[in-house]
């Protein structure tokens, strides 16, 4: 990594990476033989990783809903994914129209695919940046050309928490965040854990790519929100988050908790 914020340069096809096993596992196109092979070891270590990848898409999107659907008018999409359907600010701007969104990878083959999707779009911009330096993702010029901070935010950290170890301080870098947000702003967030089943293989395929997965414990992630008033349910396994439709089979055992939260 880089410490300027600006996220790796170079795209590494060497070892597979998060963005493209999480594409391949949802069906997309945006991969390479490691990745393929990387996604199909993960799938063979339970049989609900799939099932679990596509529930916590649908989590996003029906947080999304809410947040806008709340008042939000600006998200900072943090960990973004290649594009996929619908994308972010699909479902934003189904909502409100004049919904604005940055989307921050440290993945250049997200960025060049983002950039290529949204060119011409004044209402997104896409940010090749690191969330290891929060702040720098903050002060970005290019983040902040679509992002108001004096008005309410909502930032997105959906599955990538996870991809940081305890060394890089993901609740520093949470806080930096939450306090660069005024009130009323929201913090949406999804997070891989072990608690519902034995996950050590899936770790051991992240070994060899290039960010581990760090599982972590419901009182964990709890932790993330300090200084934000969680919504009902609260902390929820994706499936069981305000669902909107009856939730999928085996949805006892995904292993990725989902919240929403809010400044006040
Ligand atoms: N949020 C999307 C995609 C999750 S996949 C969704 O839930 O559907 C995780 C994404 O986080 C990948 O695109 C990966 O490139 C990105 N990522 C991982 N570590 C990161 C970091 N330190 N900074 C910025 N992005 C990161």
């Amino acid at each position: 990594m880089t410490h300027d914020g600006s996220g790796a340069k170079e795209i590494d096809t060497s070892r597979p990476h998060p963005a493209r096993i999480y594409d391949y596992l949802l069906g997309g196109k945006d991969n390479y033989d490691v990745d393929r092979r990387a996604g199909d070891e993960l799938a063979a270590t339970a049989p609900e990783v799939r099932i679990g990848l596509r529930a916590n898409r649908a989590f996003l999107r029906r947080a999304v809903r809410y947040v806008v659907g709340s008042g939000v008018r600006q998200l900072l999409d943090i960990g973004t994914g290649l594009p996929t359907s619908p994308n972010v600010h699909e479902v934003a701007q189904e909502v409100a129209p004049d919904v604005r969104v940055a989307y921050v990878d440290n993945d250049p083959i997200v960025s060049a695919h983002g950039s290529a999707l949204l060119s011409g779009c004044g209402t997104t911009r896409n940010v090749l940046a690191d969330l290891r330096d929060p702040q720098a993702v903050v002060d970005h010029p290019e983040v902040r050309q679509v992002i108001d901070f004096d008005e309410p935010v909502a930032v997105l950290l959906v599955a990538i928490l996870h991809f940081l170890t305890d060394a890089e301080k993901p609740e520093q870098v949470v806080a930096t965040l939450r306090d660069a947000l005024p009130a009323g702003s929201f913090l949406v967030l999804s997070h891989a854990t072990g608690d519902f089943a034995d996950r050590t293989a899936a770790q051991a395929v992240y070994n060899k790519a290039t960010a581990t997965l760090n599982l972590r414990s419901r009182a964990e992630v709890e932790r993330f929100f300090d200084g934000f008033d969680l919504v009902e349910p609260g902390l929820a396994q994706v499936p069981y988050w305000r669902p909107d439709t009856p939730p999928p089979p085996r949805s006892g055992e995904i292993g990725i908790y989902g919240g929403v939260a809010r400044k006040t």
